[in-house]
């Protein structure tokens, strides 16, 4: 009795909530059902459409495929240039990358990246600005960076690998000027009990979720004035 009891609580469970529940997923993948941009894993991702709980999936999605990593840039408001690709000889050198002119936030000095880096930042300036506004009371005017493109090591060494900056696939963030003129400094503001220091914390939590590596002052002294962003094989973020 009991277990006739059981299996018929099973079968009101199946039918009034896993079938529909199938059913739907099945709707979505299939385009029936039709969901906002970057709300499912698949797909790939609208650099115009705020980011979803799988951004950084579909960042290594366009990581993967160059080609869709050029349809998704094609279809923001970027202003970039493709450049020729650079053989990597040496461990230095990238395939697939662009000089990024203009984008809707400016940066202290035009760049080259790899293409998934120049989308990866393209997203991350949207929660930047978000960021800016909600912690600091005005909009951001300006990311200042120290560069992407190098060709060395990781933390300059003489020996071992070489740094995400040799395939132009790291960028390093000193800071952000705001539109009312104050700056922002990774130096001089990290770990402060201040707007600026809750903000700061809140960018590199947020690159988290973008970015594969994440390094700031809480990693090692290297770090101490800039975080490091960068889209290699390893998973940090500290
Ligand atoms: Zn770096």
């Amino acid at each position: 009795m009991a277990k006739s009891a059981s299996k018929s609580r099973w079968g009101v469970f199946l039918t009034l909530v896993m079938l529909p529940l199938a059913a739907a997923a099945l709707a979505v993948y299939v385009g029936v059902l039709r969901v906002p941009p970057n709300v499912v894993p698949w797909g790939d991702i609208d650099l115009e459409q705020p980011p979803g709980p799988f951004a950084r999936m579909q960042i290594n999605g366009l990581v993967q495929s160059p080609q869709a990593c050029f349809i998704a840039l094609a279809g923001s408001s970027l202003e970039y240039r493709r450049i020729a690709d650079r053989p990597v000889r040496d461990g230095c050198g990238f395939p697939n990358g662009v000089v990024v002119e203009r984008s809707n936030v400016p940066y202290s000095s035009g760049f080259s990246a790899s293409c998934p880096l120049a989308a990866a930042l393209y997203v991350y300036e949207r929660q930047l600005r978000e960021l800016a506004r909600s912690h600091l009371g005005s909009d951001l005017a300006r990311i200042n960076h120290v560069g992407t493109y190098a060709c060395r090591n990781v933390n300059g060494a003489t020996a071992g690998r070489r740094s995400q900056h040799a395939t132009a696939n790291a960028i390093d963030i000193s800071g952000f000027t705001l539109a009312d003129g104050r700056r922002i400094s990774v130096l001089r503001d990290w770990g402060t009990d201040t707007p600026a220091g809750r903000f700061l914390a809140d960018v590199r939590d947020e690159g988290c979720g973008l970015f594969n590596t994440v390094l700031g002052p809480e990693y090692n002294d290297r770090h101490q004035d800039h975080f490091h962003l960068d889209l290699g094989r390893f998973r940090i973020c500290r």
